[in-house]
């Protein structure tokens, strides 16, 4: 299985996963790279999965399926483009031979959902090219989590979001995040303000900056580098807590879902 990001506007990524014959692809705000995909390789799209109905990411999905037929799966609680299949925690979607379980992730918005495949070479019969990927599981989180960040909380209370998180983190730290948006290094950049002692995270901001520096994608990030580096995954380490307590006196730093509003807060404002 293959598994790319098509970059897309400024800094949305439309992750494409293949098996060389047919893709699914996760939340395409615009056609038009998906398109230029298909048609330099001549895969065919199966599917097309949207994990929360802001523009930049359904965007593209009226005119691909149209073109190509592809089956639209989306969030059971927030509208997007019809006809799509709505999914909701619990559910499952299979496409390319691979199982997709469906998370609740609300606080960017208050239906936003995810997707997570457990084991991207389970399909039998797949022989993918570049880029085999062995096994490994992989999330797709749209706007919920980022790269050392997580989303504005647009529709959801930080309760909502901490929530969230905590379910993302919960899976295996060889997971693949796959993000909509490449944040990454201004993520960083605030999460060395709030824990500047992280070897982790200056290690791993570091290798990001030359990534970029190359114009490669910082994406996909992995659960494990995640727990280490990203503050908002980190809202019960003292240190974090500590620091949300400098920048909102009110804050109980035992208080996670206190935490993570201030850091949220701090974020919005920090240049
Ligand atoms: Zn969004
Ligand atoms: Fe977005």
């Amino acid at each position: 299985m293959n598994l790319l990001p098509l970059p897309a506007f400024a800094d949305n990524y439309i992750w494409m996963l293949h098996d060389a014959v047919d893709a699914v692809v996760v939340d395409p705000g615009d056609a038009a790279p998906v398109f230029e995909a298909l048609g330099r390789t001549g895969l065919r799209l199966q599917a097309i999965l949207v994990t929360h109905h802001h523009a930049d990411h359904v965007g593209g999905v009226a005119a691909l399926r149209e073109a190509t037929g592809a089956v639209v799966y989306g969030p059971a609680r927030e509208t997007i483009p019809e006809p799509a299949v709505r999914l909701a925690q619990g559910d499952a979607v299979t496409a390319l031979g691979l199982r997709f379980e469906v998370f609740d992730v609300p606080g960017h918005t208050s239906g936003h959902i995810a997707y997570y495949c457990a084991d991207l070479d389970a399909a039998d019969g797949t022989e993918g090219g570049m880029a085999r990927l062995g096994g490994t599981p992989a999330l797709f989180c749209g706007d919920t989590l980022f790269s050392g960040g997580c989303g504005r909380l647009f529709e959801g209370t930080p309760a909502q979001m901490q929530a969230s998180l905590d379910t993302l983190a919960a899976l295996p730290g060889d997971t693949r995040v796959c993000c909509a948006h490449e944040y990454t290094l201004s993520n960083l950049r605030f999460a060395c303000a709030v824990e500047p002692g992280n070897q982790a995270l200056l290690h791993h901001l570091s290798d990001c900056e030359s990534l970029r520096a190359r114009g490669l994608p910082t994406l996909p990030s992995r659960m494990a580098t995640e727990r280490n580096i990203n503050p908002f995954l980190r809202t019960r380490e003292s240190a974090v807590a500590q620091a949300a307590q400098v920048v909102d006196a009110r804050v109980n730093p035992a208080d996670a879902v206190q935490v993570l509003a201030a850091l949220r807060q701090w974020k919005n404002d920090f240049r």
